[in-house]
């Protein structure tokens, strides 16, 4: 069994829970540790106590272990990426990316850590000098959902350690293997026994004990809309910091002047790849109606010619959904758009492979309007409505109609318009000609409205979170 580790041991969890590949379930990931509420708060009062150490030590000596984490990382990107697409079902590319981010999000943090600047500024009363520094927040309890096994607990770990402050990690109960793979390797990095700590286990005991701990400082969530809602009320009634990463609803308009074959391709690596089980997904296709039929068409062919299967095999472009309940999600969406007048083109279907496992069709519906459930609510699977509109500012407005606001694209040759659209879509993230999936790591990611709550994360951006600003006066 794979345990938790907690200030610097390796422990056994209260029960364990199997890991299952959604490619193939006859393939055993392994059986890891499930703490309970006891083994949560050994973890945060380990952080807790070696949170000081790590709070004064050198850039140097943060930089280091940043920097030897992110190597590893890399070096073992292969062997990574296997395991994470064996856990979670995306195509090996798609998982072996994912562990590249994850090596170059530490590297990032590894300079990061060296360039924690202040700020001195002139008097304003005689003789007293004001100054402006950062501190690290103490300890964070970082809670991750299933989608990025690795890169989203790296970017979160990453940051944390760099301003010096110590994590407790509670990664999805579906993918604890990328997660435990990350913690063995920052377990050999040098880092003082306690400053990282990861405990599996299930959201309802050990996420909600690191939630209500008065210990824990910061807590940073990615998961969905309500589980963030939640967890943000506890958080704030005991006055916690908070970062909440949520879902999205993301359009992709596409103009009359776009280049169809960019549109198409934006559309369904937007909408298809890694299985549509993106937050960045362009599940809303806002298309004009001067060439809708021709684009609708267009998706249809490529379409019939993705490859469905297991997520290892050189040939898959899209894996299995990650589990039955999501499967039963995508199915009931399928039931849901079909009784509200939309028109199935293509996909939607559960599909045999030689292996048994979660496959799905990807799925497209036209004739959709932006009222209906399946252009308003998150599926989180590959499921798209096509939308038509006519004209550019109907589309832009229908972009905004929406309770989310993470991203959002356009598809056009028109200056005019791709930088009205920058200026003017509600989103955190713009993407012009390109999907809205598929993000650099060096530059904030987050949204708006219900997509995401609190400061941005990556990049310089995630200083705001890891640190708390001191104001000092010195009298000369
Ligand atoms: P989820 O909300 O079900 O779970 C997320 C995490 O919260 C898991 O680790 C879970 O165990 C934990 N949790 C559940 N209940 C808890 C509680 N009471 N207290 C503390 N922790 C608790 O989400 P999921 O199904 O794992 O992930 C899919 C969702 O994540 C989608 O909605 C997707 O849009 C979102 N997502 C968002 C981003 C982003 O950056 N905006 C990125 C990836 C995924």
């Amino acid at each position: 069994m794979q345990q938790n580790y907690i200030g610097g041991k390796w422990v056994d969890g209260a029960t364990a829970s199997r890991n299952v590949n959604p490619s193939d379930l006859s393939d055993v990931i392994g059986e890891y540790a499930q703490a309970d509420a006891a083994q949560a708060t050994a973890a945060i009062e380990a952080a807790r106590a070696a949170a000081p150490a790590w709070a004064h030590a050198t850039g140097q000596a943060r930089s280091d272990a940043l920097d030897k984490i992110g190597t590893e990382i890399l070096a073992r990107s292969r062997e990574l990426g296997e395991l994470l697409a064996r856990e979670e079902g995306k195509t090996l590319p798609e998982a072996q990316g994912e562990v590249n981010r994850a090596g170059q999000i530490f590297k990032f943090f590894a300079g990061e850590a060296l360039r924690v600047a202040g700020e001195k500024l002139p008097m304003v009363r005689p003789g007293i000098e004001p100054e402006v520094t950062r501190e690290p927040v103490g300890v964070v309890g970082i809670i991750t959902p299933w989608n990025f096994p690795i890169a989203i607990p790296a970017w979160k770990a990453a940051p944390a350690l760099a301003y010096g402050n110590t994590v407790v990690l509670k990664p999805a109960d579906l993918v604890p293997a990328s997660a435990w793979a990350l913690t063995e390797i920052i377990s050999r990095a040098g880092l003082p026994a306690g400053a990282f700590n990861l405990v599996m286990g299930r959201g309802s005991t050990v996420g909600q004990a690191m939630v209500n701990d008065k210990r824990v400082d910061a807590i940073t969530f990615t998961g969905s809309v309500g589980t963030g809602s939640a967890i943000a009320q506890s958080a704030i009634a005991r006055m916690a910091k908070i970062q909440m990463e949520m879902g999205g609803k993301n359009p992709l308009v596409v103009m009359d002047d776009a280049d169809l074959a960019v549109a198409v391709d934006c559309a369904i690596q937007g909408a298809f790849y890694s299985t549509g089980q993106r937050c960045t997904a362009s599940s809303r296709l806002l298309v004009h109606k001067n060439i809708h039929a021709d684009f609708v068409a267009a998706m249809a062919e490529r379409m019939r010619t993705l490859r469905i299967g297991h997520a290892l095999r050189p040939e898959t472009q899209i894996g299995p959904v990650v589990d039955q309940s999501q499967m039963d999600q995508n199915l009931r969406y399928l039931d849901i758009g079909k009784s509200e007048g939309a028109r199935l083109v293509a996909g939607g279907e559960r599909v045999q492979c030689d292996t048994d496992g979660y496959y799905f069709s990807p799925a497209l519906f036209a004739d959709c309007d932006n009222g209906m459930r399946i252009s308003r609510e998150e599926i989180f699977g590959p499921v798209a409505a096509v939308i038509p509109f006519g004209s550019y500012e109907e589309g832009l407005a229908l972009a905004n109609d929406t309770d989310f606001g993470l991203s959002a694209g356009i598809c056009t040759t028109s200056l005019k318009h791709a930088t009205h659209f920058k200026r003017h879509v509600q989103a955190g993230m713009v993407m012009v000609n390109c999907p809205t999936a598929g993000v650099d790591y060096h530059v904030p990611f987050g949204g708006r409205k219900g997509s995401s709550y609190g400061p941005r994360e990556q990049g310089r951006y995630a200083a705001e979170f890891y640190t708390t600003v001191k104001t000092a006066y010195v009298n000369a």
